[in-house]
């Protein structure tokens, strides 16, 4: 049972500098989000369809909710412990939308059930595995619409930010005001037709202020990796700024001169696809933890 309860009323379509918090919470706070899917709710059936797709009036994000104490220089961790689906989920084709949007002939939706751990698309059940879309803090300036990633998280769209995993976002605000929305029940890498399975849902965290914790943007630990995510207009710009932030990591943690650090990240770290379809693309460098515990030989 989470302390702070967060409701779908308060929706932002856009993550400002200067937003005021709907709520304000200590550091180590559990909270419930409620949110909706990245269309509002306004798609019940298949019959309802999507003409284009505006990344200004998109994926609305519940909050935000300031944490005491959070100040610029430091970090949010989300320690992300259960997100419930609602019992359906859409699929969208739009035209124009997505890797092959221009062989998109005409509007397309598929609303699907979600049920158990499973998802099911026709005669296909795929496993369900429910993950953050949109999350972020204020940025440093200016206004960023929910449809667009960045340095300040906004509209990742990163298949592994999903329970049991914790996010760190930067503070580049007194108290972060930190707002979550759009979930995916399922997605793959590079969300090629730009949807997931698009889902309502509750979504369980909690929320600690980490002062000096000067991170540039997003990174992800799982329970066997860290994972640095990027967003750029090109993914080759993302990785690199995904790939700076590791080689730098290694070079802080281990001590290593630049080329080792640098030689050690091409043979130990991922670079993956999160999403290709957003108005900027988002990659994640990924290195096994193994590499960054003390005394491990590498
Ligand atoms: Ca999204």
């Amino acid at each position: 049972m989470s302390q702070y309860a967060v409701s779908k009323e308060n929706l932002i379509y856009s993550f400002d500098a200067h937003m005021n918090p709907i709520l304000t919470v200590p550091s180590g706070s559990s909270l419930t989000f409620h949110t909706v899917d990245a269309l509002g709710g306004q798609i019940k059936q298949d019959a309802d369809t999507v003409d284009a797709l505006d990344f200004s009036k998109v994926n609305p994000a519940t909050g935000p909710v300031a944490v005491e104490g959070a100040e610029p220089g430091g970090a949010l961790r989300i320690d992300i412990l259960d997100i419930e689906t609602d019992s359906y989920g859409v699929i969208l084709a739009v035209p124009g939308l997505g890797v092959l949007g221009n062989a998109v002939q005409f509007p397309g939706t598929k609303v699907v059930p979600v049920g158990g751990d499973r998802v099911f698309f026709d005669s296909f059940s795929l496993k369900k595995q429910p993950m953050i879309g949109v999350i972020g803090t204020a940025p440093a300036s200016g206004s960023i619409a929910c449809g667009t990633p960045g340095d300040h998280g906004g509209n990742m769209d990163t298949r592994d930010i999903r329970a049991g995993h914790s996010l760190y976002l930067p503070v580049f605000q007194p108290g972060g005001q930190l707002a979550m929305g759009d979930v995916h029940a399922a997605m793959g890498d590079g969300e090629v037709c730009g949807t997931g399975v698009e889902c309502g849902a509750k979504i369980h965290c909690s929320v600690h202020h980490i002062p000096s914790f000067p991170i540039r943007r997003p990174l992800l630990v799982t329970p066997t990796e860290i994972q640095i995510i990027a967003s750029a207009e090109t993914v080759e710009a993302a990785a690199k700024l995904a790939v700076e932030d590791l080689v730098e990591h290694l070079v802080l943690t281990h001590a290593l001169a630049f080329n080792d650090a640098y030689m050690l990240a091409s043979l130990a770290a991922d670079v993956r696809i999160s999403q290709l379809v957003d108005p900027l693309l988002t990659v994640r460098a990924c290195l096994d933890r193994r590499y960054l515990d003390s005394g491990t030989s590498i």
